[in-house]
């Protein structure tokens, strides 16, 4: 192929519900539609096709990789607590019952041993106990981002190579056949009887 007639770059937009077509894939009506980056190509698609890797592949922007970068991150850091707290974990039933939370009662009764813990939050976690806070803390951001990592909504794609060629003989084909009906309206293109006829 020499050169393409678009790119494989497609944007995702989107149009009324009163301008919803049948999808290119099911036929469905769908609102959504993928542009190629110079508009030369476009089809109605429905969202669910753009998940399908046989389909299309999303484009990641900066902002959605940022996202995986820190989530792999808290995830190695969650891994190296998870080893350090195995390495100091508590054998004796006594600390067991303490970190299950048997000493709840006293807790309560004592507010001022809670603010205490909060203080000590600057210096780096030693405990069992602490480790398993900021494991649990880590967790709980981590689990924040992998929701919005899942629920990122892209907006650039990529055809299947397959999908784009198709589109590429879609548009060519198009073209060919406009080509067609012009020269058919042309002045010419029929042979024309001739006009002196003799008898
Ligand atoms: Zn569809």
């Amino acid at each position: 192929m020499a050169t393409a007639p678009f790119p494989n770059h497609y944007t995702c937009r989107l149009v009324s519900a009163s301008d919803s077509k049948a999808c290119s894939v099911c036929y469905k009506p769908t609102t959504t539609v993928l542009l190629s980056q110079n508009s030369a190509d476009f089809f109605y698609i429905c969202e669910s096709h753009l998940k399908d890797k046989t389909f299309a592949e999303a484009i990641p922007p900066e902002e959605y990789l940022t996202l995986v970068k820190e989530k792999n991150g808290l995830d190695a850091q969650i891994k190296a607590l998870e080893r350090k707290a195995a390495a100091v974990k508590p054998y004796s039933w006594n600390k067991m019952m303490n970190t299950i939370g048997w000493d709840n009662s006293q807790e309560k009764d004592e507010p001022d041993a809670q603010s205490d813990d909060k203080d000590k939050d600057s210096t780096p976690p030693k405990s069992y106990e602490e480790l398993n806070k900021k494991i649990k803390e880590l967790g709980t951001k981590a689990s924040r981002l992998n929701d919005s990592i899942a629920s990122f909504k892209f907006k650039n794609y990529k055809l299947d190579p397959g999908m784009y060629r198709m589109r590429i003989n879609n548009l060519l084909q198009a073209q060919n056949r406009l080509r067609r009906q012009k020269e058919v309206q042309a002045p010419g293109f029929f042979p024309l009887a001739p006009s002196h006829l003799l008898s």
